[in-house]
């Protein structure tokens, strides 16, 4: 449970907010908004699966609103990653090592950081310069922590999840700026 980890982090260490929230988050830069514990799988990856894969989402639904849905243990959906549209700001939900349930097939949440967006899929306005550009640093650095290829076999959209009925990003994002930006972070 994320809070409860924010709150132990309090415990265990004097030096207060800052040090809890680096204690809570995997990028530094992130902002810790966790996820419901109903709404992933709590493991120890990589020893219990390895990730192979980033799945790059679209929320259609604003910011605020999406954290609110995967605070809401009823929602059944997380990702481990939301970046906001106006700033690029980052907020982390769910940890690398657990299971956010964010691509809709079992396997490829096992094996995947999954990173949703702050937009809608026919309303390219929201894909900003700062959105293309800190998703892609983090995008990069999840790929330099798990030693992921920065290539669209490994970086790929939830409409290429096999079985998805998802069409995010859509058709506006993207591809060939945001992977020359990963490569380039
Ligand atoms: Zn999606």
């Amino acid at each position: 449970m994320g809070a409860a980890l924010v709150t132990a982090s309090y415990g265990l260490i004097p030096g207060g907010r800052a040090d809890a929230r680096a204690q809570a988050v995997d990028y530094p830069s992130a902002e810790w908004q966790p996820a419901s514990a109903s709404n992933y799988t709590a493991s120890n990856r990589p020893a219990t699966y390895s990730v192979d894969h980033v799945v790059i989402h679209v929320t259609q639904e604003t910011y605020t609103d999406t954290l609110a849905i995967f605070a809401n243990p009823k929602k059944k959906v997380s990702a481990h990653y939301l970046v906001r549209s106006a700033d690029g700001h980052v907020a982390q939900c769910v940890r690398d090592a657990d299971i956010a349930w964010h691509a809709g097939n079992w396997g490829y949440n096992t094996r995947s950081i999954g990173i949703e967006h702050e937009g809608w899929v026919d309303q390219p306005s929201y894909f900003t310069d700062a959105l293309y550009q800190q998703s892609a640093r983090l995008t990069a650095a999840v790929c330099d922590r798990h030693g992921i290829p920065k290539d669209r076999a490994h970086i790929i959209g939830h409409y290429e999840v096999p079985g998805t009925d998802h069409t995010d990003p859509g058709p506006h994002w993207d591809w060939p700026r945001y992977m020359k930006l990963v490569r380039a972070a």
